[in-house]
């Protein structure tokens, strides 16, 4: 029996529907900037599967490192116990987090990530006997598959299911630069109830929304009311963090920083799950108390495991690495070249950049989304490019070391691609 056939009898797919996706692409290795099937093809992965491996896959200094903590300490329960894997990691990355940002709370993926910033926003007002109930996010956001994430998250058209046991949320638009006003008027007038407990956004670029870029501007103002008004903020950068967006953060852009941060994806290097919400003083001190009630009763298993430790240390190492930054800067001005040239064309409807990422819109109708966009992934790796367009937006956010040659071979399939719709 072929893997395919194999995969299909008991394995049940994140994401699909296998009465119409049945096949499953078997990949048997990859290395750098390519993944290989079983049949040895390559592919560009040129989303960094799913923007972790943003190093490149089996980068050395990243199996070094979780080989070397693999034969000193593989697990032990990290309430009670610390280890120097996580003591190390929370220095560096304290280091190269904004300066409000103080402490780490682990958990093992971008969804409980953000379900733990929500809880915190949440019982840091509980723990100071106010009755703030209610959250804000932004149209269009995602944060995750849980429920506090799915609540928070905008792209509903999944979550039918679930929205009578949803969070209360209130939802607010992007700021564009135009609406920036709007924006802020509806924000005051949800904070004016007085039920606000915290804003939850993915600042700059929203990843699920089609990489939905907005105003940096309207974002530090939105920001500010907030701090003014004691609405908690939480920045979920499960996407943006390490650099995609030229930034080691994006809050770094932004002249108010958040109160609460989420970082996943790209934290291990696309080794091993393991996610951090960090949060401020102010934040971590509402749940310092004597009482044992007040503290955060939240934990999973696994938490800040050795193994995912080390591989997120050494991570960190290569994203401050000459290199990397050079990698970030070169890819930054090619796909601004590569911007100019392709938005003159008739297929393409607009295109945006921030950092490693480029995405552009087609000019094409709504009805044709679901099969315009199978037909296009195919082609794409029918070519040797993973690419995973999103409703009528086709984006690239590589790895970090991506040669031009391979990056002008992602730029070529996507022009073809225009010309065959
Ligand atoms: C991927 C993602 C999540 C969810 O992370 P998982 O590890 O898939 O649970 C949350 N927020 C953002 C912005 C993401 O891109």
């Amino acid at each position: 029996m072929s893997l395919q056939e194999r995969d299909k009898k008991h394995l049940w797919h994140p994401l699909t529907q296998h009465k119409l996706h049945p096949e499953a692409i078997p990949i048997a290795r990859a290395k750098g900037v390519l993944l290989y099937d079983e049949h040895d093809k390559s592919y560009i992965d040129g989303i960094a599967s799913w923007y972790t491996a943003m190093y490149g896959h089996c980068h050395a200094d990243i199996i070094a490192a979780v080989y070397k903590q693999m034969q000193q300490l593989d697990q032990v329960v990290f309430s009670g116990f610390t280890h120097e894997p996580a003591i190390d990691l929370s220095e560096a990355l304290i280091a190269i987090l904004p300066d409000n940002q103080q402490k780490l709370f682990f958990s093992d993926n971008g969804s409980t990530a953000t379900e733990i910033g929500i809880k915190m926003a949440l019982q840091y007002h509980h723990n100071l006997g106010n009755d703030r109930k209610v959250m804000i996010a932004f149209e269009n956001g995602f944060h995750g598959d849980t429920f506090g994430a799915m609540s928070a998250s905008g792209l509903s058209v999944y979550n039918g299911a679930f929205e009578d046991f949803f969070i209360d949320m209130k939802r607010i638009p992007v700021p564009d630069g135009k609406n920036n006003a709007d924006v802020v008027a509806l924000l005051k007038e949800y904070i004016a109830s007085g039920t606000i407990a915290g804003f939850i956004y993915e600042p700059l670029v929203q990843g699920a929304a089609a990489m939905q870029m907005h105003d940096t501007v309207g974002l530090s103002e939105i920001l500010k009311i907030c701090a003014e008004n004691k609405v908690i903020t939480i920045a979920d950068e499960v996407m943006t963090g390490f650099g995609k967006t030229g930034t080691y953060f994006a809050s770094d852009q932004v002249s108010i920083k958040p109160d609460i941060m989420c970082l996943s994806k790209a934290l291990t290097a696309g080794m091993l799950p393991m996610a951090i919400t960090s949060c401020s003083l102010q934040v971590y001190n509402a749940f310092y108390d004597d009482s044992i009630t007040k503290g955060l009763f939240h934990g999973h298993t696994y938490t800040a495991n050795p193994l995912a430790c080390a591989a997120a240390l050494a991570g960190i190492k290569l994203l401050k690495s000459v290199e990397i930054q050079e990698g970030i800067q070169r890819i930054i001005t090619a796909h601004r070249k590569f911007e100019k040239y392709i938005k003159q064309h008739s297929k393409v409807a607009t295109t945006r950049q921030l950092g490693v990422i480029f995405a552009l819109d087609l000019n094409i109708k709504m009805e044709r989304y679901g099969n315009l966009r199978d037909q296009l992934f195919t082609f794409f790796m029918q070519n040797g490019v993973f690419l995973r367009p999103l409703g009528n937006t086709i984006y690239i956010l590589p790895p970090y070391i991506i040669t031009q040659e391979q990056l002008d071979k992602v730029y070529s399939v996507i022009e073809e691609a225009l010309e065959m719709i």
